[in-house]
């Protein structure tokens, strides 16, 4: 036995199915999880000593790749001084200014630790500032595991085929709405039927969670104006779009004002880090300021902060996301290429360092065309990639991600063993 099965066995003793998140376990995928041991750049390490090219990217944040020289320099320079206060501090303060300047449609922000807690904690704010309940989400996208937000949410919910969670009371589900994603007409239907009450809909605005899908213009429109008219607030939620597809993130690329943003992942730089902020008159009604309570003893933790600071500073330098689109387009295109040479129906696409492969002929636009891509051809690819030493998401309903640490040997070697694999398997 390896000492990769031996860990997972020994992990299953007393981790509920040896993980401390569903999606890593590699139930979508069949087999047992490769337990990492180390990461530099675009590689990671088992504790077998395989090394593997690496397109996950811990779920996103690592956009600088692994173990970033000025992250890890930033961190341990935290680190010294101190891991936690629960007080306010000068870096806290120079990271809402910097993420208030990056996102013009922030006005005031607020850290947190997780992506759950911002929108979660968005979410509250929304209704706490409309004083209304209903919230509209949309199928296939995931907002972190909150009870109300666990309504036919994506990726590890879609994996495994649990649309909802048991534990959720009805009641926190009641007031969501679920929609399909990039359907206009249903969004004009229920506004027209309840708009005057409905808090806000929250929205991946370039969805990740079930696999890559991207909005039509006509659908980002209609959010923004329905919302608008009807005096409910639009929440992008940019956990994982943010500082991700482009320097101001999906609204950037869509040219549209959120009334609120939700942020975390690349804004951690791979610390537990996120935010959530947007119009200074929605975030008055924040305690302390308001009525509307939030609060967490590691928010703002210098550590996570010091590597958010580092990240977003080198995600400044020039030509950074033209680079990072430059290598994720070239990815996603080889990849065709290896499946067009050898007559796999295959497909994908990138939006700045964020990909989607998808067995099926075309990219898809909604949950339901995802659904009906190939997901045994997606389990083969996957464990013969991994096979090869490249590490694609364990499920055919997540995002990629490509750091700038990616070279273009890292791409040609993905290729190569693509080739291989795509003829291997014959699919
Ligand atoms: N929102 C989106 C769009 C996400 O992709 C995720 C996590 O993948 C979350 C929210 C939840 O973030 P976290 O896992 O940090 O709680």
């Amino acid at each position: 036995m390896t000492s990769n099965d031996g860990l997972f066995e020994r992990a299953c003793h007393h981790i509920p199915g040896g993980v401390n998140s569903p999606v890593r376990a590699f139930g979508s995928v069949g087999g047992i999880p490769r337990f990492l041991e180390r990461g530099a750049g675009a590689h990671v390490w088992d504790v077998d000593g395989k090394r593997y090219i690496d397109y996950v990217g811990s779920w996103g944040p690592l956009i600088l790749g692994h173990a970033h020289p000025a992250v890890l320099e930033a961190v341990t320079r935290a680190a010294r001084n101190g891991l936690s206060f629960g007080a306010p501090t000068a870096a806290e303060v120079e990271l809402a200014d910097l993420l208030c300047q990056r996102m013009p449609s922030m006005q005031q922000v607020r850290l947190v630790s997780s992506g759950t807690e911002a929108t979660m904690s968005a979410i509250r704010l929304a209704r706490g500032y409309t004083g209304r309940d209903k919230l509209v989400k949309f199928e296939g996208c995931y907002h972190g595991h909150a009870d109300a937000l666990l309504v036919k949410a994506g990726s590890g919910l879609l994996t495994f085929g649990n649309p909802s969670s048991a534990g959720v009371p009805a009641g926190a589900a009641a007031d969501t709405l679920v929609l399909p994603y990039n359907d206009v007409d249903a969004l004009q239907t229920l506004f027209a039927q309840q708009g005057d009450r409905i808090a806000a809909i929250i929205v991946e605005p370039i969805a990740g969670n079930m696999n890559l899908v991207q909005p039509s213009p006509a659908f980002v429109n209609a959010l923004r104006t329905l919302s608008q008219a009807h005096g409910s607030l639009l929440i992008y939620d940019e956990v994982m779009t943010g500082f991700r597809v482009g320097p101001q993130g999906a609204q950037g690329l869509h040219g549209i004002q959120p009334d609120l943003t939700c942020l975390g992942k690349v804004v951690g730089g791979g610390m537990p880090l996120a935010a959530f902020g947007g119009r200074a008159d929605v975030m008055a009604k924040l305690a302390p300021l308001g009525p509307v309570y939030q609060a967490g003893t590691l928010s703002g933790n210098p550590v996570a902060v010091a590597a958010g600071l580092a990240t977003l500073n080198e995600i400044a330098a020039p030509g950074f996301f033209e680079t990072l689109g430059r290598q994720t387009t070239a990815l996603a295109q080889g990849l065709c290429d290896a499946a067009n040479a050898n007559g796999t129906v295959f497909s994908a696409q990138a939006v700045g360092g964020m990909f989607g492969i998808y067995f099926s002929p075309h990219p898809p636009t909604s949950y339901g065309e995802v659904m009906n891509s190939d997901r045994a051809a997606f389990n083969a690819f996957f464990h013969a990639m991994l096979e090869e030493g490249v590490y694609f998401a364990p499920s055919a309903f997540e995002a990629g991600f490509v750091s700038c640490q990616h070279s273009a040997e890292d791409l040609e070697a993905t290729f190569a063993a693509a080739r291989k694999v795509f003829a291997q398997i014959a699919l």
